[in-house]
């Protein structure tokens, strides 16, 4: 073994022979291989006397030089005379082996060659280094590579093995429990890998667990008597174990991360080439258990959402792909659940994120618990999760759903406060609904939205109808595309007055989609299908830009409007500069900002982006006026009216309709008209229809009122024909001295 170069028993051998390290062995074979003659330090390699060479054949003396390797190389001296010196084994007389430089030429007798003549030249240390470094050098390109972890220790004790013939090498992990795991063994019996595995470090559990549980390595020179191998010796003996050198390795944070080992099958201690081999072995076991701990992170990252610890969409794919090869194969049918929580938005506007991502955290718990080993629950969105059930048909799909659905609606308790979530689930069947993934998705996606229109926390089935509904869907999205390139669309104008007849306080612009064929589509039809597919912000900006050109056409005609007010889409305020588009639209229509008033929603200004609170002060600051469409509709908690910088109230029109006829309706405007003053806002009231509308509204206070009873939306040229008459004056005059 090439241990014994400078090991003890191959320094022995070469003092008893009175022989340096530097001397060479020389010989001459015959033709079979076999001596002719050998020199002394040959000979004392060998424990032998030099008369006793002649006839040994050189298959005995160096490893792997037998019959037909010998007359390879007697072909090669035949031919030339000498040939390259290459790297072998030397059997010394002690068991051991030795590496050595070959060195070969041909003597010649006339033109025949009839002689070998050769040159052993020991190598020891240089050998081991390039071992060394060659073993390295390997387990780093694998690594770099992307090899499979365990492929790569498998790699690393199979070179050790090579370069040391008489060991059997071994890796062992140990996991968070302090556990033994074997990573690597490959010439261990497995029988024996099996019986380490799981089994916990300790004080005296062998070489392995020994060495990792006291951090130092453990030589144990004879497992038949060591103490340290009292429990786990009958099973080494068994396999023929007779002596272990283990030592343990760290992760970068110093916990120890496992175990690298040397056995051998006698009772024996290491060799100081077997510590090189270790000090080096050690450290590259630490670089690869490094480097599968990052990627194992990295794994973790790109294939489960870190919120919940479930799977993410990607992981989520590549499970459903294979269940789908095993449904089509075993011909049975495979259910995906598509679950989304239902007015988590709220929560997260009025309570934070974190509330939020308590609520998603404490559902996705529960839907794990409620599933099979076989089933997949992934979350795929915010607040959206799949859930995929392996052979499960419609009747089976139902249960679960209602299963889940009861689930949920236990209470969660956050910041004191508790809630109860609910979800909407869609569902779709392989093979019936869909044959791929993305389909399947697509479709319980759909029959979610159904589960959501249908009036929520319940669950419907996929059906092809609901394509249709998308379908239209689709083409109506790129007809609504088309519709600002090819313009089609055009704002109408409603007046906004003074309730006591004094005159036109402003107007709102109204966007219409005049549709070649469809005719007037009014803005319900198609602003939320604008927001779903992204188009608003753009149309949101032509609105703007349209109206304050229109500002400047009515100056220009003598038609005074005082401001004009546009609806601008929270969405917006999220993905554009809305300050500076406002500020440069303004001048370049020479206006001065008090002229233009932006509608905003309470979602908007409830929610928690910092960029649109910041926005909103510029606009505030640059002399633009904010008004809360819609107000009474959204959230309760009217202590952010303290803090925004608004200017005006919209009544929504659903408090107006009913004022007549319903007190608390009117309770209700008069208490918003009293915030507004309180605040210091002006109070508009939105759809006011009939005289008795106007004149309660008239007797509560409020300032301003917008609605048919006025004027419809009006295109801009009808606009500015009712602006310049005087029939408004007339009527509210005739109202209010009937109604008082
Ligand atoms: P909104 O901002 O609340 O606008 C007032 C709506 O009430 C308008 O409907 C208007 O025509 C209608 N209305 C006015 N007076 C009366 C009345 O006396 N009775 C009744 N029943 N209705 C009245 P419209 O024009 O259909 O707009 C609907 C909604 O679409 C708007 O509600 C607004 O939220 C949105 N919208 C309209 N134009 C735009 C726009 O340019 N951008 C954005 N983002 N949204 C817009
Ligand atoms: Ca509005
Ligand atoms: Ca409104």
């Amino acid at each position: 073994m090439l241990s014994s170069i400078g090991g003890s028993d191959s320094h022995a051998v070469f003092e008893a022979q009175g022989l340096d390290a530097g001397g060479l062995g020389v010989f001459r074979a015959d033709v079979s291989g076999c001596l002719l003659a050998g020199n002394g330090h040959l000979a004392g390699w060998l424990l032998e006397q030099v008369e006793e060479l002649p006839g040994r054949n050189l298959e005995t003396l160096i490893v792997g030089f037998d019959a037909e390797r010998w007359s390879s190389c007697w072909a090669e001296l035949a031919d030339g005379s000498s040939m390259a010196p290459f790297p072998a084994l030397f059997r010394l007389g002690s068991g051991r082996l030795m590496p050595i430089e070959v060195r070969l030429a041909g003597l010649r007798f006339g033109s025949e060659v009839t002689e070998a003549f050769g040159l052993l030249i020991p190598i020891g240390d240089r050998l081991l280094e390039e071992g060394v470094h060659h073993v390295q050098r390997a387990v780093l390109e694998a690594i770099a590579v992307g090899r499979p972890f365990k492929a790569v220790m498998d790699l690393l004790c199979r070179r050790v093995e090579d370069l040391a013939p008489d060991v059997l090498c071994s890796v062992v992990a140990i996991d968070e429990a302090a556990r033994l795991h074997p990573v690597a063994g490959p010439s261990l019996p497995e029988a024996y890998t099996k019986a380490v595995d799981g089994v916990p470090i300790g004080p005296c559990c062998g070489s392995c667990g020994t060495a990792a549980w006291r951090g130092e390595p453990v030589i144990v020179t004879d497992i038949a008597t060591d103490p340290l191998w009292e429990i786990p010796r009958p099973v080494a003996l068994a396999h023929g174990l007779a002596a272990c050198w283990s030592t343990p390795f760290r992760m970068r944070g110093g916990r120890v991360a496992g175990t690298f080992a040397l056995y051998y099958r006698e009772p024996r201690s290491p060799d100081p080439f077997h510590q090189r081999m270790v000090d080096a072995c050690v450290h590259l076991c630490a670089v690869a258990f490094e480097h599968e701990a990052n990627q194992a992170e990295i794994r973790r990252l790109a294939f489960y959402d870190p919120l919940t610890g479930l799977p993410n969409r990607a992981l989520l794919r590549d499970r459903v792909e294979r269940a789908l090869v095993r449904a089509e194969r075993e011909k049975h049918a495979l259910a995906m659940l598509f679950l989304d929580l239902d007015r988590l938005k709220p929560i997260n506007d009025s309570l934070g994120h974190a509330a939020g991502d308590r609520i998603l955290a404490s559902v996705a718990s529960r839907l794990a618990s409620l599933l099979r080993e076989s089933d997949t629950v992934a979350r795929i969105g915010g607040d959206e999760f799949v859930i995929v059930l392996p052979d499960c048909d419609a009747a089976a799909a139902q249960l679960v759903a209602d299963k889940l659905n009861e689930a949920m609606s236990q209470r969660v308790e956050i910041g004191g406060m508790s809630f109860t979530p609910s979800a909407s689930i869609g569902i779709s069947l392989f093979p019936a609904d869909a044959q791929d993934f993305d389909t399947l998705l697509k479709n319980a996606d759909m029959a979610m939205y159904q589960a959501k229109s249908d009036g929520r926390n319940c669950a419907r089935f996929f059906l092809k109808s609901m394509n249709e509904a998308a379908d239209r869907r689709l083409e109506l999205e790129a007809a609504l595309r088309q519709a600002i390139t090819q313009n089609q669309l055009e704002l109408y104008y409603q007046p906004k007055v003074h309730v006591d007849g004094s005159g036109l306080a402003g107007a709102e612009a109204l966007l219409r989609w005049k549709h070649p064929r469809r005719g007037v589509v009014p803005p319900d039809q198609f602003i939320p299908l604008a927001e779903d597919c992204g188009l608003i912000t753009a149309i949101d900006a032509w609105v703007l830009e349209t109206a304050c050109a229109q500002i400047a056409t009515w100056d220009q005609a003598g038609i005074h409007v005082p401001s004009v007010a546009v609806n601008q889409s929270a969405l917006r305020f999220t993905q554009n500069d809305v300050p500076t588009h406002v500020r440069e639209t303004l001048a370049q229509h020479g206006l001065a900002p008090h002229r233009l008033t932006l509608e905003l929603t309470e979602r908007l200004l409830l929610g928690d982006h910092p960029e649109t609170q910041r926005d909103l002060t510029t606009l505030r600051e640059l002399g633009v006026r904010l008004s809360i469409d819609d107000f009474g509709t959204g959230y309760s908690s009217l202590s952010y009216l303290t803090r925004l910088p608004v200017h005006e109230l919209k009544l929504d029109r659903s408090f107006v309709s009913d004022l007549e006829a319903n007190p608390a309706d009117r309770a209700l405007a008069a208490a918003v008209i009293g915030i507004g003053h309180q605040f210091s806002l002006s109070v508009v009231a939105e759809g006011v229809e009939t005289a008795g509308q106007h004149a309660i509204l008239y007797a509560e206070g409020c300032v301003y009122a917008q609605g048919y009873y006025y004027s419809r939306p009006m295109a801009a040229a009808a606009f500015a024909e009712w602006a310049s008459h005087s029939h408004l004056r007339q009527k509210i005059e005739g109202v209010l001295q009937y109604h008082t």
